[in-house]
């Protein structure tokens, strides 16, 4: 096998071992796979294989793709690229599958990751095209939680768990009501009720069905009070961006993280100043009032059942943040870097991430909103809000986005990938004709929308599949995006290294 023209991310992979008989093969592989990775190693076009996979990141479950495209000039009409999925190897183009969650596929949802990163930063500081100035419009980091449905063994920063004084208490089925443990991060007992017969699983399971519904009334209310407090249309004088995600907590309910900003009126570009009465301070105090009052009535599951009132939890936490702040003051204002790194890593997590740590509890919530969308169907009222509850049980009845912003809120992920598109192609560009490229100069062109583009791209595609040919180059790809990661993460502390040295 020519070892050469493999990667350095590839070779570390396949290390040299791979090729004897006694290699033990990919860690948690079993043997049918552990052939199947042995018979892509050995095979003849491995090198074309690995550099497919490399094209997409090392992505778990590629789509794949058959049929050609044309570039355009704009003005000349000349053909400036041709591209055919025929030219690559088996005749497929594969194309990332572009999934945000972590478990379905590390590689993409790490560049998801960094792509939101980018936008809710671009958001605090400015960039991405959009103004630096935006960086002093009042901005708040709002955590909004679901409300207690029930005592649940927790983690309070090194401090016991429910301690209560006096006599020890039980509830109605004999279980205590106070917990004196410390639970270690690892704990199975993390997160499942004191007492599973007393927990309020129908309120859980209905909070969060209308959750969705409960962040969008915050919003109105919120955009009243402000309008109230300036004396004026909103609209008139200024407009409320928001970028948020919805996380997951061990008692799986989901909280909401939200920045919230305040721009001046919708005029041009946006990101306009706000109006000099409303401070980051006095937003965060509002935000944390609405949040307070925003309530929902429910209406009943079955036509016998009493309608709930539901709200967020009492636990309203609001911080200011700052594009740049002093990094000594641990209860200072939030940085952007911060606040983006934060969104970024929740925007990737997902129910399964609290479902595959299996337990009780869970698997209780995942049943009872089985049960409720099945009591909804069965009264048989067309117009029930629960007749699709059953569909969105493995959420735990949440049915909403995981990662939503408005409109304003900064640059869109599509314009982020187009932007990323357009400089590979520069980069492949440069390679050939053996120049290096400065992306940081190219900024704004990259980030342009596609009707600025100078060329035209004109392809007819077929779906053709999806996925890695069998379990063993799935098993690959896999393997070699850990060990890419680990080479980027290597790099950058390199280059950080050179940078203070
Ligand atoms: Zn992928
Ligand atoms: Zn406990
Ligand atoms: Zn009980």
């Amino acid at each position: 096998m020519a070892r050469a023209k493999v990667s350095e991310v590839w070779d570390a992979v396949v290390d040299a071992g791979a090729l004897s008989p006694d290699w033990g093969g990919l860690p948690g592989t079993d043997a049918l796979t552990h052939a199947q990775v042995m018979e892509r190693l050995q095979s003849a076009d491995l090198d074309e294989w690995a550099s497919a996979a490399a094209r997409v990141g090392f992505c778990s479950s590629p789509v794949r793709l058959v049929g050609s495209s044309l570039t355009v000039d704009r003005t000349s009409g000349e053909v400036v690229r041709q591209y055919a999925s025929s030219d690559e190897p088996g005749g497929v183009t594969f194309v990332r599958c572009g999934n945000r969650r972590a478990d379905r596929c590390p590689s993409c949802s790490r560049l998801y990751a960094a792509d939101t990163f980018h936008l809710i930063r671009a958001g605090v500081a400015g960039g991405k095209g959009v103004p630096e100035s935006v960086a002093e419009n009042p901005l708040v980091f709002a955590t909004l939680t679901a409300p207690s449905f029930g005592a649940v063994h927790g983690r309070r920063a090194h401090r016991r768990c429910r301690p209560r004084a006096g006599p020890a208490a039980c509830c109605e089925h004999g279980r205590p009501t106070a917990c004196f443990e410390v639970h270690q991060l690892d704990d199975p007992q993390l997160g499942q009720p004191l007492c599973a017969d007393c927990y309020d699983y129908e309120s859980h399971v209905l909070w969060q069905w209308w959750a969705p519904e409960l962040w969008r009334r915050f919003t109105i209310a919120l955009k009243r009070r402000l309008a109230q407090l300036l004396g004026a249309d909103l609209g008139d004088i200024a407009s409320l961006q928001y970028a948020k995600v919805a996380e997951y907590q061990v008692r799986g309910a989901v909280h909401f993280h939200a920045l919230i900003r305040l721009d001046g009126p919708q005029a041009g570009d946006g990101f306009a100043p706000a109006p000099s009465e409303v401070t980051a301070g006095l937003l965060s105090e509002v935000v944390e009032q609405v949040a307070a009052e925003v309530t929902l009535a429910a209406a009943p599951v079955t036509p016998d059942g009493t309608t709930l009132v539901l709200a967020f939890g009492a636990q309203v936490d609001t911080r200011v943040v700052r594009a740049s702040r002093r990094t000594d003051d641990p209860d200072g204002p939030l940085s952007a870097e911060q606040v983006a790194g934060y969104l970024a890593k929740y925007a990737t997590k997902s129910a399964t991430d609290t479902e595959t740590r299996d337990n009780p509890h869970l698997r209780r919530l995942h049943a009872i909103a089985q049960r409720l969308a099945a009591q909804a169907g069965a009264a048989q009222d067309p117009n029930s809000p629960y007749l699709l509850l059953g569909r969105w049980a493995h959420t735990l009845g949440f049915r909403g986005h995981f990662s939503t912003k408005s409109r304003r809120y900064s640059v869109t992920l599509g314009r982020l990938r187009r932007a990323r598109q357009r400089a590979q192609i520069h980069i492949a560009t440069a390679a050939r004709a053996g120049t290096t490229v400065d992306l940081r100069d190219l900024e704004a062109e990259l980030l342009a929308d596609d009707t600025d583009e100078a060329t035209l791209v004109i392809g007819s595609w077929a779906y053709a599949g999806s996925g890695w040919a069998n379990a063993g180059e799935t098993a690959l790809a896999t393997a070699a995006a850990a060990r890419a990661r680990e080479y980027a993460r290597r790099r950058a502390c390199a280059r950080r290294e050179t940078q203070s040295a």
